[in-house]
């Protein structure tokens, strides 16, 4: 029992580290013959935090870089506050991309499986008990094929899934370079142009004037300097091009998550404009939804329809991340009409529930999914905060008890639950019962002044897991 993972970026990363997690054979090809040195993003948020909490491996990404207890939504001059998140870790984490993802495959190999670097899928053929993929043009057999192969996904295209959207009508310019004279350039906002530190070097990022002829074309260090001459009234001078690049405020997502034996997830599944800088964050949140319920389906174990509860539950997940970045991408147009609605806005992002509200947005704090099941604790659907726990043995906490990536049922107050985890949490007296999917949201609770009957526990044991025998 195989599943193929196309690209080994964050999202097939994570993805082959939870089926592994769960005992399923993985393999994971991509084309590049090696790790690119090009370092897209610089972030992992608060819910990619707990995430990789849950899997008892945030503190080697934790030892990678500083945390700042801020973020920004379209205007660098009104921080959005993080620390009002109900969250165990109020501020995003700056760590580079590729180490993101060299922490991630190192998590891999411990998990016995190699990234088969240089391997590019070309081909597939879909029947009803596998996928033949021809990687670099030899055939293999395969139970599933998940696409995490970006933006311009080969398997998404292949598999033939509508990939809706809107137009890019705005350009970024992009250059990893050094300065000349590094006096000549502060850190920070110069009008449109965003200067930002980097080891050894800067990021500069400014708006292309107008939209290129031809959006593929490499950007040259001549042509680069003459839009940021433009853009600051004069000239600076650039030296030791790392990397340029352009990007746009394109914003698509997949129609289909799931089309039979093959599934899209990350830059694949949807993309949409850098503003707010999430999509890192949000491929691991699709390979953490997907991950347990792939190997319950390939493992035999599924019960019916939970494979198509990663669309359900991403794809509004995504819908939401286009939203909030295309927001932000409009009030951050140079168009002056835009400034009553920006200043708006920034009034109302300093009211600290409108603040809360858009943080815990941004970065998926609140992403709830529909439990299937009545009840309406404000914990059902969403991530299980991380409660403290005393068992007879131990000292524990939610997250290190999801660290198998198994269902977890804790047994908290007189009342019996066979087959739970029997604990105290003296932080919520009032909690009888928690059941946990493997992805750390709530599937059921009930609490001694809302008790919840024995049937809708059974209820969500059979949607989310094969019921109990
Ligand atoms: C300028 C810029 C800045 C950004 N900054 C941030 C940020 O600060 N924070 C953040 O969270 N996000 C940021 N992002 C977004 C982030 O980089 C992407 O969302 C993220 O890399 C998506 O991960 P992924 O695993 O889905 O895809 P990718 O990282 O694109 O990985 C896809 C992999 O698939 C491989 N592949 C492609 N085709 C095939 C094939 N046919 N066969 C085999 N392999 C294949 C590729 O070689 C690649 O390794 C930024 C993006 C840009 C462009």
């Amino acid at each position: 029992m195989t599943v193929m993972v196309a690209g080994a970026g964050p999202a097939g990363l994570m993805l082959a580290g939870e089926l592994a997690l769960a005992g399923v054979a993985v393999t994971v090809v991509d084309r590049l013959p090696q790790r690119s040195p090009y370092c897209r993003g610089f972030t992992l948020n608060a819910r990619s935090l707990e995430l990789l909490d849950r899997r008892g491996i945030l503190d080697r990404f934790l030892a990678a870089g500083p945390t700042v207890p801020y973020s920004m939504f379209a205007d660098p001059r009104r921080p959005l506050d993080l620390t009002a998140m109900d969250t165990d870790h109020p501020y995003v984490l700056g760590i580079a991309q590729t180490t993101v993802e060299q922490l991630l495959e190192e998590r891999l190999a411990e998990l016995g499986v190699v990234v088969r670097w240089g391997h590019e899928v070309n081909d597939f053929t879909q029947a009803d008990d596998g996928v033949t993929v021809r990687v670099n043009g030899e055939p293999e057999r395969v139970d599933y094929l998940v696409g995490c192969d970006g933006s311009r996904s080969t398997v998404r295209k292949l598999a033939e899934i509508g990939f809706p959207g809107t137009e890019a009508t705005r350009f970024g310019l992009l250059a990893d370079v050094a300065l000349a004279d590094p006096g000549e350039l502060s850190f920070g906002m110069h009008g449109s142009v965003f200067v930002i530190p980097r080891p050894g070097y800067v990021r500069i990022v400014l708006e292309e004037p107008a939209p290129p002829g031809d959006r593929d074309q490499p950007v040259g260090l001549d042509y680069f300097q003459q839009v940021l001459r433009e853009a600051l009234g004069r000239r600076v001078e650039l030296r030791e091009p790392r990397w340029l690049t352009r990007f746009s405020d394109a914003a698509r997502q997949a129609e289909r998550y799931v089309a039979g034996r093959v599934i899209l997830a990350g830059d694949a599944a949807h993309i949409h404009p850098p503003a707010g800088a999430v999509g890192v964050n949000v491929a691991l949140a699709d390979a953490v939804n997907l991950g347990w319920k792939l190997a319950a389906t390939v493992l035999g174990r599924a019960p019916d329809g939970l494979l198509d509860s990663y669309h359900e539950e991403r794809h509004p997940a995504g819908a939401q991340v286009l939203r909030t970045t295309r927001a932000q991408a409009t009030l951050g147009r140079k168009d002056p009409d835009l400034d009553p609605l920006r200043d708006l806005f920034g009034e109302l992002t300093d009211l600290a529930p409108v603040n809360k509200h858009i943080a815990e947005l941004m970065t998926g704090i609140s992403t709830r999914y529909d439990p299937k099941i009545p009840g309406d604790h404000p914990w059902l659907g969403r991530l299980t905060p991380n409660l403290k726990l005393t068992t007879d043995q131990e000292q524990t906490c939610v997250a290190e008890l999801l660290h198998p990536a198994r269902p977890v049922l804790l047994e908290l107050g007189d009342r019996a639950l066979p087959g739970g985890v029997r604990a105290h949490c003296p932080e919520h007296p009032d909690l009888e019962g928690v059941l946990i999917r493997p992805d750390g949201h709530t599937a059921w609770i009930s609490t001694t002044t809302d008790p919840q009957p024995e049937d809708t526990l059974h209820a969500a044991m059979a949607t989310w897991f094969s019921p109990r025998r």
